[in-house]
């Protein structure tokens, strides 16, 4: 088959002279994938609004013996609130950032597409940070990388004593074993508890989860630690979301 059809977020699209642009799609049944689009970047293309980056389209792909071409596409939903709201497209550039790093090319992955895609629909209205302190924790699953939050992440016994959260030993740690983890963070029950909420909810339900200022400081950097550790990954967007956010009213993203 020369031809084939998948639906896709653009992830990355990059010019590439002479008015091609050269697409890094995350497609529902067919993972991460890079495609040319032929004549995309020119003014006059018809594939323009189809190739931009945040974009849900659906590609008609022309398999070529070094790379893969758009032949056809068209956009299927925008996002253009997200396009609209400086720390929106910010926040959505950092999970488009993750799932970049988390996705080998040609692994697909529907679930992680299905979170992205809901996610990016959820924060037209809803809690930016929440969404994505729980996307971090589904997407990290189901890259095989879960913490440990049931019992402790080194000795497998109950979570009592003061705990403390190792991104190296892969989770949550009692109080005995606190310090075996030479990266270990501070926890505790609450921030376990709402761990453990952010990965099973569905993110629609999240608004009903209360979480204060502190919490979600701890939760941010405890969770871009184990992410960092895991990924051997520092995240570009992050930078930016931590210099968008800081200032006297606010010091985390
Ligand atoms: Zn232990």
């Amino acid at each position: 088959m020369k031809l084939y059809k998948t639906e896709a977020l653009v992830l990355r699209a990059r010019d590439c002279g002479r008015g091609d642009k050269l697409l890094i799609l995350y497609s529902r049944k067919l993972g991460k994938i890079k495609v040319m689009a032929h004549g995309a970047a020119k003014p006059s293309s018809r594939k323009r609004g189809a190739v931009q980056p945040f974009t849900r389209s659906v590609f008609l792909i022309h398999r070529g013996r070094e790379m893969d071409s758009v032949s056809q596409c068209e956009g299927v939903e925008m996002f253009s609130y997200l396009r609209e709201d400086l720390e929106k497209i910010s926040y959505a550039s950092y999970l488009f950032e993750l799932v970049d790093v988390f996705t080998p090319e040609g692994e697909a992955c529907e679930p992680l597409y299905l979170l992205l895609l809901t996610t990016l629909r959820l924060m037209a209205t809803e809690d930016l940070e929440l969404l994505t302190r729980a996307f971090e924790l589904k997407a990290a699953d189901y890259a095989g990388y879960h913490p440990v939050l049931e019992t402790c992440a080194n000795c497998g016994g109950l979570l009592v004593g003061s705990l403390s959260f190792s991104p190296s030993l892969g989770g949550v740690l009692c109080g005995a074993c606190g310090a075996a983890g030479t990266d270990a963070l501070p926890c505790n029950r609450g921030l376990v508890e709402i761990l453990k909420v952010l990965w099973r909810w569905h993110p629609s339900r999240l608004r009903q989860l209360k979480v204060d200022c502190q919490a979600r400081l701890q939760l941010k950097n405890l969770l871009h630690e184990y992410l960092k550790y895991h990924l051997e990954q520092e995240f570009k967007s992050t930078d930016f979301l931590n210099r968008l956010k800081s200032g006297p009213a606010g010091t985390y993203v």
